[in-house]
């Protein structure tokens, strides 16, 4: 059926309606989709900014943590206008008011109390370069603080504020201070110990000077008193006489013994003592000891004994001259302190200890020492109780000697004793390695023989050769002369070193009086201190000419350096006044080209 005209134009109308709707509806459900996605990405956003500001909040959480667990700094967040935007517990509490008061405020008020940042604010001085500012700051409560200003730099460069650290750093300032007080009076002190140091120094050597004088001043005339009181014991016939000069003797001895002492004990106390080191025969020291002391010994009708624990080496190294005078001490103090009885000394060698020891004791059964003052023995000057003084004599230096001696050897000594039963004394030095080092295994007899054949044959040891004594002195000059006469040697005589010169090198004397030209010395004994020209610049001056004979220094002067210095010149060797007449002979003996001729005892 045909419709109408105007249904047919309805109809068509609701066709392009329909489809109108059609295409609305699909655009509405493209836009609900994009708003379903907008959604979507919104929520996430928002989702995100929440995480964000969460881990913010988390991060200003850890801040305030972090800056207010720091023990005692005060912490503080200042916009570029000086307000407070943070600070941390501890200033809050230190200021005694809560965070949300100080918010705000500038923080020189807050703070400090003041109505304007003062001159040297580092705050201000960090917003104003951007770089951090560190400095210390005392304020009027006598405290001090160690400041930092750190500046926040934004990306563009601009400083948006800046954070101030502040550590109470008081009490290490007072520290500093007393430490730099006490380092102040230590520099004192030092200086003072140091003036009074060199003022020892200077006394202790105005003391080895004076000692050093006196010695060579004492020596000097005892070499003569000494020499010629050993000659007329040779020469005098009348009893009375001989007795008086042995007594002369005897008293020169003590008196040399007793000089010797003192030096030693200056040298000693100076560190001035140099060690010699040798292969030494602890058998043939002891009995060297022992034969030496017999006379004393016999004197008091004291028996002497010496026992070897076997094996014995043959020899260890120490400074065999030091271990005799030890030794010689020891058996002295023996000897004058036993009245009845006798010595023993027992040599033996102790490998208890991690290093084996040559140990030698001396026993006696003499007055024995007090407990109450057996470690006082060993000190200088030292000697017991009044009556022992009266008594026994003495000078109180041996043993703080010997000690002394030991100690510088590796050594010491040590004592046990009982009142009125006696005493022992043992001496103990480093034996070294005895590995390779052969052993006896008796007491060797023999020994005794060659010593004695020794000692007899020193008595009578005879010279031979042109000798030039160079002496000042005419005490000394005669004496030596007449010794070295009588042992068979030719002398002439020089005063001093310029006499010497010229009577050596006969070319360049004027007056050829003192000697055959011809013939040259074969050795020059040589005083060290002389007028005109002294002992030193002519052997050095000798030296240099070429003169290659033997030199040997004789002098007063004692000391350890002395010797050193006197072969530093030139000398061969040195002898030292007031002369043993033997040990005198058996040196010169050493020296002169042909062997000393020993002649039987009268
Ligand atoms: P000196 O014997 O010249 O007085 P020492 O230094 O040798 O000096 O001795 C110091 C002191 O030690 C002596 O005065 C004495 O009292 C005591 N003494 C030393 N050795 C012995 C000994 N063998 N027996 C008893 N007393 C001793």
């Amino acid at each position: 059926m045909d419709l109408p005209e105007s249904a047919r134009q309805m109809r068509r109308h609701g066709d392009r309606g329909c489809e109108d709707i059609a295409l609305q509806t699909d655009s509405l459900e493209q836009i609900n989709e994009d708003l379903a996605r907008a959604n979507e990405y919104l929520e996430t956003e928002i989702a995100k900014r929440w995480q964000f500001e969460a881990s913010l909040r988390k991060a200003e959480r850890e801040k305030a943590a972090i800056l207010n667990g720091i023990a005692g700094v005060c912490v503080i967040h200042v916009d570029p206008e000086l307000r407070i935007l943070w600070a941390n517990s501890v200033l809050c509490e230190k200021l005694g008011c809560p965070l949300t008061t100080l918010e705000g405020q500038p923080c020189y008020k807050a703070v400090f109390g003041r109505d304007c940042p003062c001159l040297e604010c580092t705050v201000r001085a960090a917003l104003r370069t951007g770089s951090i500012q560190q400095g210390e700051q005392a304020l009027p409560d006598g405290t001090t603080w160690l400041i930092c200003s750190n500046p926040i730099q934004e990306e563009n460069g601009q400083v948006s504020g800046v954070i101030r650290t502040a550590l109470d750093i008081t009490e290490r300032k007072q520290m500093e201070e007393r430490l730099a007080r006490s380092a102040a009076e230590l520099r004192q002190a030092n200086e003072a110990l140091r003036e009074s140091t060199a003022r020892a120094e200077a006394a202790n050597r105005a003391k080895s000077a004076f000692l050093a004088n006196m010695s060579h001043e004492i020596r000097t005339p005892m070499t003569a008193i000494m020499g010629f009181a050993d000659l007329l014991t040779d020469e005098a016939d009348l009893g009375e006489v001989r007795d008086a000069v042995k007594t002369m003797k005897r008293n020169s001895d003590h008196l040399l013994g007793l000089i010797s002492d003192i030096l030693d004990l200056a040298n000693l106390e100076a560190g001035n003592l140099p060690l010699q080191r040798a292969a030494c025969s602890p058998v043939e020291t002891v009995r060297d000891v022992l034969r030496a002391m017999q006379v004393r010994a016999e004197a008091k009708r004291l028996a002497m004994a010496c026992h070897y624990r076997h094996p014995m080496p043959i020899a260890f190294r120490t400074d065999p001259a030091r271990l005799r005078q030890i030794l010689v001490n020891l058996v002295g103090n023996a000897i004058k302190f036993t009245d009845t009885g006798g010595i023993r000394v027992m040599v033996r060698v102790d490998s208890s200890g991690s290093e084996s020891q040559m140990c030698f004791d001396v026993i006696d059964m003499g007055i024995g020492i007090p407990s109450n003052y057996i470690h006082d023995i060993f000190e200088p000057f030292f000697q017991g109780d009044e009556s022992t003084i009266r008594q026994y004599g003495g000078s109180g230096l041996g043993l703080s000697i010997a000690r002394r001696l030991a100690r510088a050897m590796g050594g010491d000594i040590h004592v046990r004793s009982r009142p009125g039963e006696g005493s022992t004394f043992t001496l103990a030095l480093p034996s070294g390695n005895l590995q390779d080092v052969p052993l006896l295994n008796e007491s060797p007899a023999q020994l005794v023989d060659s010593d004695d054949k020794r000692i007899a044959a020193s008595k009578t040891t005879r010279v031979e050769g042109r000798v030039l004594l160079v002496e000042d002195g005419l005490d000394n000059q005669r004496l030596i002369r007449l010794i070295l006469q009588k042992a068979g040697a030719k002398v002439a005589v020089a005063m001093n070193g310029r006499e010497a010169l010229e009577q050596a090198w006969p070319e360049l004397q004027q007056d050829h009086s003192a000697g055959d030209a011809s013939e040259p010395f074969d050795l020059i004994l040589m005083d060290m201190q002389m007028p005109v020209m002294d002992g030193y610049e002519a052997t050095r001056e000798l030296r240099r000419r070429g003169y290659t004979g033997p030199i040997l220094a004789l002098t007063a002067h004692a000391m350890t350096h002395d010797r050193q210095k006197c072969l530093d010149a030139g000398c061969d060797e040195f002898i030292a006044k007031p002369i043993d007449r033997d040990q005198f002979l058996s040196t010169i003996a050493h020296f002169l080209p042909a062997p000393p001729v020993q002649c039987p005892p009268k």
